[in-house]
């Protein structure tokens, strides 16, 4: 649908999604508080109850649970989010993504400058 003023279906959710999980990743604090990586950890559960695609809140529930948030620094858990959203990508047959650019993805800009404005 072209109108982009209509209810999003669950694929444009997901890329609304990605984009605050990653850019959330991606602003992490390098060293985060105890605090921080508690509500951290438990912003992800409440999105795997809350999640409106209920199919994909049931598998996040258990991917949760099978591999943990690693909440204890920046590049970490933004590694972490990109291998979550790696499952999801395999899971759909969608092509796996190279963890190791996740910060250039979604920080710092392509390396060949081509996110320069
Ligand atoms: P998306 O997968 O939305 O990706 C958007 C952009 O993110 C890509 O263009 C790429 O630049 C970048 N990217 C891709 N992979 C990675 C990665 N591993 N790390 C970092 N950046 C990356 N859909 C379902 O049908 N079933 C589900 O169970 C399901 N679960 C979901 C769970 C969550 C938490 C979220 C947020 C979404 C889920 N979705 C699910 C939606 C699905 O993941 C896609 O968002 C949707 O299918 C649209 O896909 P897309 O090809 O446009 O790109």
């Amino acid at each position: 649908n072209s109108n982009s003023e209509c209810p999003v279906d669950s694929e444009e959710l997901g890329r609304s999604g990605w984009t605050v999980l990653h850019t959330m990743a991606a602003y992490y604090p390098e060293n985060p508080s105890e605090n921080v990586q508690k509500d951290m950890k438990n912003f992800m559960t409440l999105l795997s109850r809350l999640y409106p695609c209920k199919r994909c809140a049931k598998d996040l529930r258990k991917d949760l649970k099978d591999d943990p948030p690693d909440v204890t620094s920046q590049k970490s858990l933004a590694n972490w989010m990109c291998n979550l959203h790696n499952k999801v990508n395999e899971k759909l047959g969608k092509p796996l993504f190279d963890c190791s650019k996740v910060n250039e993805r979604w920080r710092d800009g392509w390396k060949d400058g081509s996110c320069d404005s």
